[in-house]
């Protein structure tokens, strides 16, 4: 059978489950939870798992799930990945009442793609004429969120890294892998197009950090001169990071962005213990520690202005994001086969940060991403407008890219894995964060 032949019949095969992959996307839409925390995701991916007959693990990064598919002989594997996290958007009319968690980043549509790929590839039988395998990979926590919650997590032993995709690396999840694809949806863009990311760098790369400031409580109206008022060296700490952006150059698209997220316990007494969490973001691994370090100064000066402390916990964030041009020119072609060539257009590099970075410095990996929906990303008017394009097309173009590499002993996947120059092993990757910062 020829290799048209084989994307025919697994876009036949995915049209015929539409219903059902549009179904699992609305479900995850109107169910969603914050990362690490992904259990109704989980259990619905395990569910469609289990219906494919696919040989799966789960709890992997506590809640993912990894489903192997052989080929007729195993001589690449390519993984189809999907996110299963959402964002804390309280007003988004789908906003959890309880948590506040919405699908303002529509990762839902992540989880459907992957498993219409899934259905795609299982249904057609089209994997006994391919030579390599196809790993399914439900992702959690690629949202850097949460951070006090995720650091106990990590007190406690049960995650090492904050981001899904860094844990599950360190884990060894993905020494099985050789190359990995991924769509995330676009933002503000209802039209039936994909946004194709250029050579380069395609997003930012960060670093976290929480602050404690350490103050002395005391009367605010008896006794304020007793005290030490934590609030206030914050507030003098944000300011120093504000007088420090005319420092931040363009190229290096350096971004702070802190919140307090505590401001003090009671009204009536003087702030003792006031927290932040920031991100410093830039397009490479030496702007945002150079940024960092300017950071941490305004914040110490912010404590030594009142005599307050700052402790400072570094936490390793993302890396930049390098989509593979070889991959990505696969999947362009393919998607201008389902959408016709006014249906492809250039990708702007994103000023946001994913850890699918990280991925992508150690293997080929692609980030393109899907329109269909209006609204801004992690905003309360996020909504998905076109079913269709956001859930079923991207699974057609995965699935016919998975064909591309896999087709007559996998020489075009063999070839790009060759191609490609890793910015670092595993083992090197692990050792730049522990060099980098100290994890605590
Ligand atoms: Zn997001
Ligand atoms: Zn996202």
């Amino acid at each position: 059978m020829t290799k048209a032949e084989l994307k025919k019949r697994v876009c036949e095969a995915i049209d015929k489950r539409a219903e059902e992959i549009i179904a699992v996307g609305d479900s995850m839409f109107k169910n969603p939870e914050l990362g690490y925390k992904e259990h109704k995701a989980a259990a619905l991916v395990e569910e469609k798992f289990k219906a494919l007959g696919l040989d799966y693990r789960k709890g992997l990064a506590l809640t993912g799930l990894k489903a192997r598919l052989p080929g007729r002989q195993s001589k690449l594997s390519v993984a189809v990945m999907g996110e299963m996290d959402a964002v804390v958007c309280h007003d988004h009319p789908n906003a959890d009442p309880n948590t506040g968690a919405a699908h303002s980043c529509g990762h839902n549509a992540q989880t459907a793609m992957m498993l219409g790929a899934a259905f795609g590839l299982v249904d057609s039988g089209v994997m006994n004429e391919l030579d390599g395998d196809v790993v399914f990979f439900a992702l959690p926590a690629e949202e850097f969120v949460e951070l006090d919650y995720r650091q106990k997590l990590r007190r406690e032993g049960k995650i090492a890294f904050l981001g899904g995709k860094q844990e599950l690396l360190k884990l060894g999840e993905f020494d099985d892998i050789d190359m990995a694809m991924m769509c995330h949806l676009a933002s503000n863009h209802p039209e039936r197009q994909m946004l194709i990311p250029g050579p380069g760098i395609g997003s930012t790369g960060f670093i976290g950090k929480t602050i404690k400031y350490v103050g002395k409580e005391a009367h605010a109206g008896g006794a304020p001169h007793e005290g030490i008022n934590a609030l206030n060296a914050a507030m003098l700490g944000l300011m120093g990071i504000h007088a420090n952006r005319e420092t931040f150059k363009d190229a290096d698209s350096i971004r702070v962005h802190p919140i307090i997220t505590k401001g003090g316990d009671l009204v009536n007494i003087i702030p003792a213990d006031v927290r932040i969490e920031t991100y410093v973001r830039g397009r490479s691994i030496d702007a945002i520690m150079d940024a960092g370090q300017k950071v941490n100064r305004a914040l110490q000066a912010g404590a030594m202005a009142v005599g307050a402390e700052a402790i400072i916990d570094e936490i390793p964030g993302y890396l930049p994001l390098f989509n593979d041009e070889q991959l990505a020119t696969l999947f362009a072609s393919n998607c201008a086969e389902l959408l016709g060539t006014a249906g492809v257009i250039p990708a702007e590099p994103m000023a946001g940060s994913t850890d699918m970075g990280d991925i992508t410095h150690i293997m080929p990996g692609i980030h393109p991403s899907v329109g269909g929906v209006t609204g801004s990303a992690h905003a309360r008017d996020y909504l998905i407008v076109d079913p269709d394009m956001a859930y079923v097309v991207p699974a057609k173009a995965m699935a016919m890219t998975v064909i591309d590499l896999l087709f007559d002993q996998a020489t075009v996947g063999r070839e790009i894995k060759e191609a490609f120059k890793p910015a670092m092993t595993k083992d090197e990757y692990l050792a730049m964060w522990e060099n980098l910062l100290v994890i605590k």
